[in-house]
């Protein structure tokens, strides 16, 4: 099979690396990349939010199957023109990846099956929006309706940061994805990611995970895409993952069948959990970055079969065989991330690190030079480890970091230490 992967991080490195340890691909290519994948496949310059653009140059290539790595590239309906070109694709149409792209769409989706979620309203402009927050009183969670990115979410402490934050979601401040505002109960309890394969009402969950959004230890400071993820997750027990499918994914996606759009691809459940009850806090459309480095490591040479199941409609047929075991992934960024950074500084020591199936040094943004790999983004490496328990995983995974000759890099020492105590 030959196989076109679209994005260039983390994310994709770990799907690249998952995707050759099956000898069903016979030729793998990842538009673009990064200088990690490089050193594993071909790379590829094509505008991937282009869904024509991929079309063709999927054709041109003989591809069998393409991956979707990101949200983008979805929304811009890039699934359906291939679908339409005949070519098989793991990834939602335009319509089901509504899911992401608009939070009211998703709220409207739950209500109409009851799925537990939090409570909400759904506001066009600044004053009905206001109203409804001083209604409610705070904690209250203020969010543009379309994709910002992971910036859209204000947890607004007090009425008048809720407010503020209106205004400046009307203002203008996240572009088009403000011009419709979620105003959301505020939920306490634990988060979880929960993944789950669909193809219209059929769903097989293939794990769970743990992320840690902001950047400094002790889960303080800025929010960022993720600094380091684990699986599985203790807190999302099964049968609080049975709840999860049976209340809240199954009901929503055979709604999404009923109206026509069915889902297709792998879905983020972005759970909360407390008092043994989950409740939706999200889904997104696409594997977490950095929850899918830890699943592939874990899941490593099924992950294609599956995904291939999944485009094919086969998934009824399909299973997940899981080893009990445990992975953690640390993300490394680059000082100054998730504000301004720079890019170009040189990153040594990755030649001598051990690489096998039970560690990887995953790339995310990182390019490669005249022979050297340099820093080319926010979050850069993605130090990757599995092992027969969640401590074994997190000292492989930090003696990788600790390889590195990167001396501006900022990391967490700290990721796993809900599950680790
Ligand atoms: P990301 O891309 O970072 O996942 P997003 O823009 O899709 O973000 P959400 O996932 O909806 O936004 O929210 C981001 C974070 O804000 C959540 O992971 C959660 O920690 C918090 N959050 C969102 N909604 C609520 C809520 N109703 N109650 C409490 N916390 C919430």
């Amino acid at each position: 099979m030959n196989i076109l992967i679209l994005g260039g991080g983390g994310r994709e490195h770990s799907l690249a690396w998952a995707t050759l340890q099956n000898p069903k691909c016979d030729k793998l290519i990842v538009a673009p990349g990064n200088a990690g994948i490089e050193q594993i496949a071909e790379c590829a310059s094509l505008d991937i939010e282009d869904p024509g653009a991929v079309a063709e140059f999927a054709g041109e290539h003989a591809i069998d199957m393409v991956i979707v790595g990101p949200e983008a590239p979805l929304a811009a309906g890039v699934a359906d023109r291939l679908r339409e070109a005949g070519i098989l694709v793991f990834g939602p149409s335009a319509a089901a990846a509504r899911l992401e792209a608009s939070k009211s769409f998703t709220k409207e989706i739950c209500a109409a099956v009851d799925a537990p979620t939090a409570g909400y309203g759904h506001f066009t402009d600044a004053e009905a929006a206001k109203a409804h927050i001083h209604a409610q009183g705070a904690p209250i969670v203020v969010k543009a309706d379309g994709l910002a990115a992971g910036k859209g979410v204000i947890i607004a402490e007090t009425i008048n940061d809720a407010c503020a934050a209106v205004d400046d979601m009307f203002g203008g401040a996240f572009g088009g994805a403000g011009a419709e505002v979620v105003i959301e109960e505020f939920m306490t309890g634990e988060e979880a990611s929960f993944f789950v394969l669909v193809d219209g009402d059929i769903c097989l969950p293939i794990g769970t995970a743990q992320d840690h959004k902001r950047i400094g230890e002790g889960d303080t400071g800025p929010n960022t895409g993720g600094m380091g993820a684990y699986s599985p997750a203790p807190v999302l027990t099964d049968d609080i993952a049975q709840k999860a499918l049976d209340e809240i994914v199954r009901p929503t996606m055979a709604e999404m069948v009923k109206r026509g759009m069915p889902y297709q691809g792998v879905l983020y459940v972005g759970l909360m959990i407390e008092n043994g009850q989950p409740r939706l806090v999200e889904y997104n459309v696409r594997f977490g970055d950095p929850e899918c480095q830890v699943l592939m490591l874990r899941l490593g040479a099924q992950a294609l079969d599956l995904m291939h199941a999944c485009a094919e409609g086969r998934l009824a047929e399909a299973q997940v065989t899981w080893a009990d075991d445990h992975a953690m992934t640390v993300v490394m960024a680059a000082e100054g991330y998730p504000g301004d950074y720079a890019k170009g500084a040189v990153i040594g020591g990755l030649d001598g690190l051990p690489e096998d199936s039970f560690q990887m040094m995953f790339h995310a943004g990182t390019k490669s030079e005249a022979g050297k790999v340099l820093t080319n983004g926010g979050r850069v490496l993605n130090a990757t480890a599995r092992g027969a328990t969640l401590q074994e995983a997190r000292d492989r995974a930090y003696a990788m970091v600790d390889a590195v000759d990167w001396p501006q890099n900022v990391h967490r020492r700290d990721i796993g230490w809900r599950a680790l105590g």
